[in-house]
């Protein structure tokens, strides 16, 4: 072999996964594709590979450097895009600040990530005012705006960030670092108790882009996720980088709408204007969108929806499809990246019960997922599609533990797998369905019964436009069930009439006997996390009797 030969080989060997890395084959294969920011802005990928170097120039120039955290408050924007490479591939860590959390949880999550640097959108400007005096770490901020006026605030910037785009200069040379370096950080949504901090390294980002890749871009037909679709995130992109999806869009090299603040009728225009056919969102999302008025007149039909962060209920699936809608289900957490399942529909000929109980799973582990629902001792249970235990995971793309926390850490990676908290059966086909969290679980008189399936049996009511469940503890009975109902708008329900409809379920032996000890409270809203999902912990507190 040649010196020559032994080089290369050492330098192919040595190839670190780094995020820069997946921009390299879409910016060449199709220079012209496009990134759209609402009715706002459009470019293409090559300008977005030339914006990602200007950011990367104006950061450095601010004295970024690798090591350093860079944190960002921001709606869903092309900014938030710039940032999730930029940031990185210099070798800094991007802190994706839930702009949800009280003023107080941000500030302790800012102090705990250590941040270096803030990129600001102007609407959160009086957060940071609220919390300026008690930051220490933050040493300067970028404004982040829309319009041209400038915003009233005491605080001071390193200028605003287009300003610094404009004169930065379009080529920056990123270098090669260690794979293993943190990419990424960000904080639980837990509605008690301080945040979580989770963090992910280039490598596990790169892999995760690949298996979602292969699972999404791998089925014969419904949903899968190809060089001819259109994407447009619903889930925060603050929130596990939106599910990873924009580091997937990008190394497909694929169109991108990024829709700012979610306000139903922009994310119905822009699914409209800009032809989306790929989004992600949790349920409460898709329902928001389904209540609005424009819903019934836009055009969905070629629009694929995959649906996790809580579990799809059957007549929300039901309602999707027969707008034309590919909805389906997927499956993760904050702590592991997050996709682990896909609830692809790969059987031909199924009838409409048939495709909707698959599209309502939680799925089938992605590729490199090894998943494990567990019983006792860590052991596998049956795959009899009724056993349940708890979903344990391992992946190359897992949290290895929480910030600075090593007690919870320990927890988590109890016995070598990630803990999920998450209650599933099994069946067959390896499809995975959660019926619970294990603290949202209800145990009458021992039995436990899955508020989910309460949730998606009351749901089957026309009545009925959304709904909770809880277990309220009970001397008698250990816990008793109480569902918590919005009425729809136009039709009555009496609690009587409701309770009747579940009866039903039970005497067809659909749902335990346990059940007849429901309770129905209707109300005229149901709290939620800072995501969108139902706070079963806040309403237990609020509900249990004293
Ligand atoms: P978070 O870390 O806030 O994203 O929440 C993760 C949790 O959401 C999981 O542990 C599950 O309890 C729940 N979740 C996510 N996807 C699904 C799904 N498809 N079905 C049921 N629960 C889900």
């Amino acid at each position: 072999m040649t010196n020559n030969l032994i080089k290369r080989t050492m330098r192919a060997t040595a190839y670190p996964l780094l995020i820069k890395n997946l921009l390299n084959a879409p910016v060449v294969d199709d220079p012209q594709q496009q990134i759209v920011y609402r009715d706002q802005m459009r470019f293409s990928y090559a300008e977005f590979r030339q914006r990602v170097c200007r950011l990367a120039n104006a950061l450095s120039t601010m004295g970024v450097k690798p090591g350093d955290t860079v944190a960002v408050m921001d709606w869903d924007s092309h900014r938030y895009l710039e940032c999730f490479y930029a940031v990185p591939m210099l070798g800094a860590v991007l802190h994706t600040v839930n702009i949800r959390l009280s003023p107080e949880q941000i500030l302790y999550t800012i102090d705990h990530a250590e941040d270096d640097y803030i990129l600001v959108n102007e609407e959160f400007l009086p957060i940071l005012e609220q919390i300026k005096g008690r930051i220490d770490t933050v040493k300067s901020y970028i404004l982040l705006q829309d319009g041209q006026q400038q915003p009233e605030t005491s605080l001071s910037f390193e200028g605003e960030y287009e300003e610094l785009l404009d004169g930065a200069a379009d080529h920056f040379d990123f270098v090669d670092f260690d794979e293993n370096t943190r990419a990424t950080t960000f904080y639980t949504t837990g509605t008690t108790g301080l945040p979580k901090g989770v963090y992910f390294s280039h490598r596990q980002l790169v892999l995760h882009t690949l298996g979602v890749l292969a699972a999404m871009g791998t089925p014969a037909g419904q949903g899968r996720f190809h060089q001819k679709d259109v994407y447009m995130p619903i889930t925060p992109m603050f929130h596990v980088h939106a599910w990873g999806f924009p580091y997937v869009a990008t190394a497909l090299g694929i169109k991108q709408v990024y829709p700012g603040k979610y306000a139903p009728d922009m994310l119905l225009h822009l699914l409209a204007k800009e032809k989306v056919t790929l989004s992600h969102c949790v349920p409460t999302i898709l329902h928001l969108l389904m209540s609005h008025p424009n819903f019934a007149e836009t055009d969905l039909s070629h629009w694929k929806v995959l649906i996790g962060g809580a579990a799809l209920p059957k007549t929300m699936c039901r309602t999707a499809l027969k707008k034309g809608i590919d909805i389906f289900s997927g499956y993760g957490m904050s702590e592991t990246c997050p996709v682990l399942t896909i609830a692809h529909v790969t059987e031909e000929d199924l009838n409409e019960d048939e495709e909707v109980e698959i599209r309502c799973k939680t799925g089938r582990p992605m590729p490199l997922v090894e998943l494990r629902v567990a019983g006792e001792n860590l052991n596998e249970i049956s795959p009899d599609g009724e056993s349940v235990g708890e979903i344990l995971v391992r992946a190359p793309w897992l949290t290895q533990g929480y910030l600075k926390d090593r007690r919870n850490s320990e927890v988590l990676w109890n016995g070598g797998y990630l803990h999920t908290g998450d209650v599933a059966n099994r069946d067959k086909q390896n499809y995975v369905k959660i019926t619970d969290r294990i603290k949202d679980v209800i145990k009458i008189g021992g039995e436990w019964i899955s508020s989910l399936e309460l949730e998606d049996l009351l749901c089957t009511h026309p009545a009925v436009t959304e709904v909770a469940v809880i277990g309220l503890q009970d001397d008698k009975w250990g816990e008793k069930p109480l569902a918590l109902v919005i009425k729809k708008a136009d039709i009555d329900i009496s609690e009587k009439e409701l309770l009747r409809h579940i009866r039903g379920f039970i005497d067809k032996g659909i749902i335990s006997k346990q059940v007849v000890l429901l309770k129905i409270q209707f109300v005229e809203a149901i709290d939620k996390t800072s995501v969108g999902k139902i706070n079963k912990r806040l309403l237990r507190e609020k509900y249990q009797p004293q």
